[in-house]
């Protein structure tokens, strides 16, 4: 039997430490107490919100008046196939504990994803990224539950609408289910990959990638520049560094269309900026750094209002250093509000806040 406890702090359970209390809270461990705590949460007529490793969410001031269902369902097993390894992972699983564990063993397809907090089952609602690897790419399927039915389901790959940090579990099917397991595909014995410039950079200047055989000695390598690389800009979580108490990227970086691109270079030249505007090519549009926008609309890392603030050491990271999350939202529409005045550009969120 799940056991359900009232009246529980929602801080201790998220990377920003904000938020009130849950009305009720349980943890489960097995698909059978998830099955029982979203029967009690209808037979109350309460809202569930399904909590991972809190992230990327942010509870509101009052709480959460419905039951919160933390994920803890464990286990991993792997399975060779061919040149591939299939790795079947339970969704309260913690993402980095497992990453280093493929590292370890050899298998490539996610060292790139070092270092992100978080478990298992939540990287395929945004598919979560960094340093040029995205989580879809090793994903071959997606074991779900459905919240109404109950019914368990495998989803592949291409049925689970994978694209910029977005999924249909964030869009139209957002809410419908829960996420039990996750099947990656990775190489045995593999390469690493390091596409990303930053990385690239680092790689070839400080590590003889080349005199490193392939599979755990290469991988490690780049597991280890991808962490090093995370710490300075405070993105591992690490309960000495206040600049760590975010939720990583707290805006998405907008994906505008050719007009869009042209009306922001021309404010940019006109404002006197003469360094070009960091883009990336994204299908048949262009990825606008929001990181950019936000420091070019005025707001620099280190700015600090009502116990809230930037990142001292990365402007998209919005970080609690003993606030509110009326504070911090309050500090978000300050930055739309002033990205939309400088580059008449609405920001995304990419976190979720939860009321
Ligand atoms: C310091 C720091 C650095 C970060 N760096 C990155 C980065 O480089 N790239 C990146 O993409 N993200 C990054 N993030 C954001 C975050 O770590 C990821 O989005 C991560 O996948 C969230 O996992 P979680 O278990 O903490 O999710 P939670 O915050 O608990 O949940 C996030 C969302 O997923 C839902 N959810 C969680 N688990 C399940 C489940 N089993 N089934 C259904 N829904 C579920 C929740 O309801 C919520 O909507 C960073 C965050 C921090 C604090």
């Amino acid at each position: 039997m799940v056991l359900i406890q009232e009246n529980i702090s929602l801080k201790e359970f998220t990377s920003m430490r904000l938020g009130g209390p849950a009305k009720y809270f349980c943890s489960c461990s097995s698909v059978e107490d998830l099955k029982e705590a979203l029967r009690t949460a209808r037979s109350k007529n309460l809202p569930v919100h399904i909590l991972g490793g809190g992230s990327n969410t942010i509870f509101s001031d009052n709480g959460f008046n419905g039951f919160v269902v933390k994920i803890n369902l464990k286990g991993i097993s792997f399975y060779e196939t061919g040149n591939d390894v299939l790795a079947r992972v339970q969704a309260g699983e913690g993402w980095d504990p497992f990453v280093r564990l493929t590292v370890e063993k050899g298998f490539a397809g996610i060292e790139c994803l070092s270092g992100i907090p978080g478990m298992v089952g939540a990287t395929p609602i945004q598919n979560v990224g960094a340093y040029g690897q995205e989580v879809k790419d090793a994903i071959e399927s997606v074991t779900v539950l459905e919240r109404e039915t109950l019914k368990e389901t495998e989803l592949k790959n291409e049925e689970c609408g994978f694209s910029y940090r977005t999924s249909r579990f964030k869009t139209h099917d957002s809410g419908k289910y829960i996420v039990i397991e996750v099947k990656f595909r990775l190489t045995k014995n593999g390469r690493p990959a390091f596409h990303y410039p930053e990385v690239r950079k680092i790689v070839e200047t400080s590590v003889n990638l080349s005199s490193l055989a392939d599979g755990k000695e290469s991988l490690e390598a780049v597991r280890n520049v991808v962490l090093s690389l995370r710490k300075k800009k405070s993105m591992v979580i690490d309960p000495n560094d206040p600049n760590t108490r975010s939720v990583g990227s707290f805006f998405l970086n907008p994906i505008v269309d050719d007009a869009m691109l042209t009306q922001i270079i021309a404010v940019w030249k006109k404002s006197g900026g003469g360094t070009p505007v960091p883009t990336f090519p994204f299908e048949d549009k262009t990825k606008v750094s929001a990181a950019w926008l936000i420091e070019k609309s005025g707001f620099k890392k280190g700015y600090t209002v009502n116990g809230v603030g930037i990142s001292g050491n990365h402007t998209l990271a919005l970080v609690n250093y003993n606030g509110t999350t009326k504070a911090l939202l309050e500090l978000a529409e300050e930055i739309r509000n002033g990205v939309e005045k400088m580059f008449n550009l609405h920001l995304e969120l990419e976190a979720n806040v939860i009321s």
